[in-house]
C-alpha cells in the first residue's frame, strides 16, 4: 500500500507528534486534572485552578519566546512547567514554591503516562515505513518529545527526528525545514508533512514547497482554549494539498 495517488511522487513523509500522531491535548488535560485533586491542599476546585492555569499558559506562551525563560523551556520540561504552576497558584493569592513543584511533578508524570498514540497511526505508519523516508518534526522541549517518543514506541519507524528543543528553534523557522528536508536527500515538492497546526505546521510547510496535509482532530483543543474549537483556516489562508480527519485519509 501506498500513500494517495495525488502523493504518487511523495518519497519522504515527515510528521508532527503531539495532535497529529498522539492525543497531547487529552494527555494534558487528564494529568492537569489529577494533579489538582491529588494535592488538594490548595483549597479551589479543579476547574478553578484549570481557568487561573489556562490564564498563566497563554501569556507564558505569548512570551516565553522572547525571554530568559525559553532556553530553559528547550532542554528540560520541567523548570517552565513548575514555574507555571507558580503562577497560576499565585493568581489565587498562593505563595508556596513547594506545592507548585508537586503539582507540576504529578502534571507530568500523569500526562505522560495517559499520552498514547491515535488508534489509525501505528498501522498508517507500518504500512508507509517500507517504502517511504520518515521523519518526525516536534516542537517542545528536548527531554519531554524523546521520553514521548519512548513512551509511544514509535522510535524505529522514524530515522529522521527533529526537535526543537535540541535544535534550539523550532516550527514556524523555515531551517527546521531546510534541515530536514537535507536529511532525507529528496527534493522539496518529494515531501509530504502531515501535521495539526495550521501555523506552525502547514504554513511552513507551504513556504518550504513541501507538499502538505492538514489533519483535523476534534480532539486537538488545548486546556486554556478560549473557543472550546480546533484551530480555523483564516478565511482567506491559503489550502494544504489535502485537509484529513483521520491518518488514513493519507492511504490508497
Ligand atoms: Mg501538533
Amino acid at each position: 500500500m501506498s500513500l494517495i495517488p495525488q502523493f504518487s511522487d511523495v518519497k519522504a513523509v515527515y510528521f508532527d507528534l503531539d495532535d497529529t500522531l498522539c492525543a497531547y491535548w487529552d494527555a494534558a488535560k487528564y494529568g492537569l486534572r489529577r494533579a489538582f485533586n491529588d494535592h488538594p491542599e490548595h483549597g479551589y476546585t479543579e476547574e478553578q485552578l484549570l481557568a487561573q492555569w489556562s490564564i498563566a499558559f497563554r501569556e507564558f506562551v505569548e512570551t516565553i519566546g522572547k525571554t530568559h525563560w525559553y532556553e530553559k523551556y528547550l532542554t528540560s520540561g520541567e523548570i517552565t512547567r513548575a514555574e507555571l504552576m507558580r503562577r497560576t497558584l499565585e493568581r489565587l493569592g498562593i505563595y508556596d514554591d513547594e506545592l507548585a513543584y508537586r503539582l507540576s511533578h504529578t502534571y507530568h508524570v500523569e500526562r505522560q503516562a495517559a499520552l498514547i498514540l491515535f488508534d489509525e497511526a501505528l498501522p498508517v505508519i507500518k504500512v508507509l515505513a517500507p517504502d517511504y523516508h520518515l521523519g518526525l518534526i516536534t516542537n517542545g522541549p528536548a527531554d519531554i518529545q524523546r521520553q514521548e517518543i519512548e513512551k509511544l514506541q514509535i522510535a524505529e519507524y522514524f530515522p529522521h527526528v527533529f526537535i526543537e528543543g535540541e535544535m534550539g528553534f523550532g516550527k514556524p523557522n523555515p531551517k527546521v525545514f531546510e534541515l530536514a528536508q537535507e536529511s532525507v536527500g529528496v527534493e522539496p515538492h518529494e515531501i509530504l508533512f502531515v501535521g495539526n497546526s495550521y501555523k506552525h505546521d502547514f504554513l511552513p510547510a507551504l513556504e518550504a514547497g513541501w507538499r502538505t496535509a492538514w489533519i483535523r482532530r476534534d480532539s486537538d483543543v488545548a486546556p486554556s482554549s478560549r473557543t472550546g474549537k480546533p484551530e480555523e483556516k483564516p478565511e482567506d489562508g491559503p489550502e494544504p494539498d489535502i485537509t484529513i480527519y483521520s491518518l488514513n485519509d493519507l492511504i490508497a
